[in-house]
């Protein structure tokens, strides 16, 4: 914000008049809160990248008083728990890569929710008929899908590992937005609508998000008292204060015993979660995972997010080819071919490595991708799925050994956040962080200004001893997240990220493909249109990628389907942000043009 917009804004703070928690009509006059956005910022002394326009200009304080890049993707994190409450917030999980300039190391925090203890192996069956319970609408609304949160824990320890603030001054920007309130834009009432019927299931829920019994109007002010609450606890008393005590005894309560309103016909199956499940959660710091693609070093989360592992094999089978020499749909076949082909490794081998023996090394061995990319037919589209490779036999030579194809199905749904934050010393994050589905459970805490995440659905359903992610007691669920960073020479040079369940591997690999493959400039590798193959019949794709690439692509025999699901009203893929470090010292931050509205990239300086 200007030094003349930020006057103004205490002018008219005093004027804005509103009461309790929910939305109320906005004045026509100017007000403090952020609107504004622009997609694409480049300059120097630090950088952000989200969504929206309250969080990165949170990032952005924080950084312009000295914070650092950890500090700031904190402060934006929180700040996105108020603005984009049903894809984030301190009822979810994520993970926080973390590149330390200092040490120029990678460093990364599993920050993923994990399963109850007492979680039965057949807690997704109805005790009821026997049979596996419908994902929707019974366990993407329920407790049985709740899974420990790890957000809180991840904010902590990223602060304490590499931040200068302490939690209370990081969530300053975030409680006075919440308290002040923000503008709705189109992007959170649809999301609200998406999902009026669940939010009218609890009490709490409604309350908070369905005011006078409608989803808050475009242009009101939405404001959550009740989070800002929840955020000063915190900020008192640190996570201890969410891990333990009263607020940990309502979320178990929650958990076990849903707030559901009288006339629901929703079931709400009832969870596992109890107090001491919340005292014994802890976010994980872990070595990340590391590819190499044309010379650059790419660094993710390895498992319990497939992320890495499977941005960094794809990576590596392309890897293989000389894309750049290819025609545009040439390329674009290579990419889905090898996608497909991560992907069926992915279903085969990856789980929580806590649990079940993760074979990390091979999937992102150089050879194992060479051997895989044997299977690609330069001409022709492999009938899918493909089976998974042998990770235990493989010489990088053709004909590559397959192994026994593995049960799979995709139940991951659209929704999540990513952020990308940079600072003057250069240091960089990048973080995603989910409640799982758009609108989480659709439980709200009560009286506490969040909702609980859905997270355990991204388990198998049906358990299998032979799959890696059958549902465990205290086990994380596979994610799909893939904050990436990626190095030259030691040096940062892009970091990337995207939501959309299992979509975000195929989002960062087709933006570093745009990028570095076919040339584009980081904002343009980010705005193109997108298509995903996760080792499916058919490729999902946005509209504007089938009219663009389409009829060339189903002439290898590729099969394009509109993107879209049954909980969201938009055909689109991810969400990304990025910043790409140019050789000048300046920072490219960009953000979605359109997509979810369109997101926010802001620089310190625009110019030196
Ligand atoms: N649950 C998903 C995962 O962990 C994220 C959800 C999403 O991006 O929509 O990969």
């Amino acid at each position: 914000m200007t030094q003349m917009r930020r006057r103004f804004a205490a002018f008219t703070a005093a004027l804005v008049m509103s009461v309790g928690s929910g939305a109320v009509a906005s004045p026509a006059f100017a007000d403090p809160r952020e609107t504004e956005k622009s997609p694409t910022a480049q300059g120097y002394g630090g950088a952000v990248s989200t969504v929206d326009p309250e969080a990165s200009a949170a990032a952005l304080r924080v950084l312009r008083e000295g914070g650092n890049a950890a500090d700031a993707a904190v402060a934006a994190a929180a700040t996105l728990g108020v603005t984009e409450p049903y894809s984030a917030g301190i009822g979810g999980g994520g993970y926080f890569l973390f590149y330390d300039a200092d040490t120029g190391e990678i460093g990364t925090i599993d920050g993923r929710e994990t399963a109850p203890a007492a979680m039965p192996h057949d807690a997704f069956i109805d005790p009821g008929t026997g049979e596996p319970y419908r994902f929707t609408p019974e366990l993407v609304t329920s407790g049985v899908s709740v899974g420990v949160p790890g957000t809180p824990a991840t904010w902590e320890r990223a602060l304490d590992r590499w931040g200068t603030l302490g939690l209370g001054e990081a969530l300053k920007p975030a409680i006075k937005v919440a308290n002040r309130g923000f503008v709705v834009d189109e992007t959170f009432r649809q999301q609200t609508l998406d999902n009026e019927h669940r939010f009218e299931a609890f009490t709490s829920t409604s309350d908070l998000f369905l005011p006078d019994g409608d989803a808050p109007a475009v242009g009101s002010v939405f404001k959550n008292h009740d989070l800002a609450k929840t955020y000063r606890l915190l900020a008192k008393h640190g996570t201890e204060a969410f891990y333990e005590g009263p607020l940990a005894e309502e979320i178990a309560d929650t958990v076990q015993d849903p707030p559901k309103t009288k006339d629901t016909t929703l079931p709400v199956p009832v969870g596992f979660m109890t107090a001491e499940d919340l005292a014994d959660y802890r976010a994980l710091d872990q070595e990340p995972a590391h590819a190499e693609y044309r010379g650059f070093d790419v660094y993710g989360m390895a498992p319990s997010s497939s992320g890495g592992t499977t941005v960094g094999e794809t990576l590596n089978i392309l890897d293989t080819f000389n894309l750049t020499e290819m025609a545009v749909p040439g390329a674009l076949h290579h990419y889905l071919e090898a996608s497909a082909l991560a992907f069926a490794d992915r279903g085969k081998y990856v789980g929580d490595p806590a649990f079940v023996d993760v074979p990390t090394g091979a999937l992102t061995d150089p050879l194992f991708g060479k051997e895989r990319a044997c299977q690609i037919d330069p001409e022709q589209a492999a009938g899918k799925p493909v089976d998974p490779g042998d990770v235990s036999e493989y010489d990088g030579v053709c004909p590559a050994t397959a192994a026994a194809p593995a049960e799979e199905k995709d139940t991951e749904n659209i929704s999540t956040t990513n952020l990308t934050v940079a600072d003057q010393w250069g240091n960089v994050v990048e973080y995603t962080l989910t409640i799982e589905q758009t609108g989480g459970s659709g439980i709200v805490v009560p009286d506490r200004g969040f909702l609980l995440n859905n997270e355990l659905t991204d388990f198998s359903t049906v358990y299998d001893l032979e799959d890696p992610n059958r549902i465990e007691p205290e086990k994380r669920p596979r994610s799909s997240m893939s904050p990436t960073i990626i190095l030259e020479d030691g040096e940062p040079f892009l970091a990337l990220g995207s939501p959309g369940g299992s979509t975000i591997i195929t989002t960062v690999v087709q933006t570093i493909l745009n990028r570095v493959d076919l040339e584009m400039t980081t904002p343009e590798a980010i705005a193109a249109p997108r298509a995903s193959q996760r080792n499916t019949a058919s490729v999902t794709a946005e509209p504007e990628f089938i009219d663009a690439y389409g009829s060339q692509l189903e002439e290898y025999g590729h099969k394009l389907t509109p993107a879209g699901d049954a909980f969201t009203s938009a055909a689109e893929i991810g969400a990304a942000t990025a910043i790409e470090f140019m050789s000048d010292g300046s920072m490219v931050a960009a953000a979605e043009p359109a997509r979810r509205g369109g997101g926010s990239a802001l620089v310190l300086e625009p110019s030196r």
